[in-house]
């Protein structure tokens, strides 16, 4: 049963999608978790516009699937149709620069006005690695999290830490609320897509844990 990951081969797909002003990480945290690979150099956009990975929760497969804004953030022109149809939107900052969680309210207000209400929205704190030149405190990022209504992680796309614990957490919350029929499955709109019934996968070899590495474009 080699192509049990196959292109159709999940029960549920979960658009994700990553905001934050430039140069936070976004890139590199969908680079990490995507691919387990990490760039040094800046790039205005990694030429990826979205990557999947598959998570198996309870016995199903999710596809996660992460849209990345590929440089538009440096004008905070990021559109409607951008956050349209997302189950859950990663809100990154950089932990060693305070300007990009003093920016934190605009994205939050600009992802409340164009996800759906349905959103999970989860705040990222990034770049842990270089606690050395930290300008916001852990217990901050938490705080302002908890206000919120958001979950929270602190992480870092260059060693990985926490990046699998991020999407696996926020994705085990989408399952739960899948669970308690908190979403309108047969309107896409709330970011979730049940799999073809024929291709769902009943699961129990370890086969379901592989990774599916992806890329948008090129
Ligand atoms: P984006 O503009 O938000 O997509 O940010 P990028 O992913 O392109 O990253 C911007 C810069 O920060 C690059 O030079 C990355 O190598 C660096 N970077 C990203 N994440 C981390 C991290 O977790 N730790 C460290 N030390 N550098 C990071
Ligand atoms: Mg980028």
């Amino acid at each position: 049963m080699d192509e049990s990951i196959g292109e159709m081969n999940f029960n549920y797909l979960l658009k994700y999608v990553i905001v934050g002003d430039a140069s936070v990480g976004k890139s590199n945290l969908l680079l990490r978790y995507t691919h387990g690979e990490f760039r040094e150099e800046y790039q205005l956009t990694i030429g990826v516009e979205f990557g999947s990975n598959n998570l198996v929760i309870n016995n199903s497969i999710y596809r996660i699937q992460i849209w990345d804004t590929a440089g538009q953030e440096n004008f905070r022109s990021i559109t409607r149709s951008y956050y349209k149809n997302s189950a859950c939107a990663l809100i990154v900052y950089d932990i060693t620069r305070r300007v990009s969680f003093e920016s934190l309210s605009d994205w939050i207000e600009d992802c409340k006005n164009s996800s759906p209400k349905t959103v999970v929205m989860v705040l990222v704190g990034n770049k842990c690695d270089l606690a050395q030149n930290r300008e916001v405190n852990e217990e901050e990022g938490r705080e302002f999290a908890e206000k919120h209504g958001m979950l929270f992680f602190e992480t870092s796309a260059k060693t990985g830490q926490n990046v699998e614990e991020l999407f696996k957490q926020s994705a085990t919350l989408i399952a739960k609320k899948i669970k308690e029929n908190y979403y309108d499955l047969e309107n896409d709109s709330c970011g979730i897509k049940k799999g073809d019934e024929e291709n769902n996968v009943v699961l129990g070899n370890a086969k379901a844990n592989e990774k599916e590495k992806k890329g948008g474009c090129c």
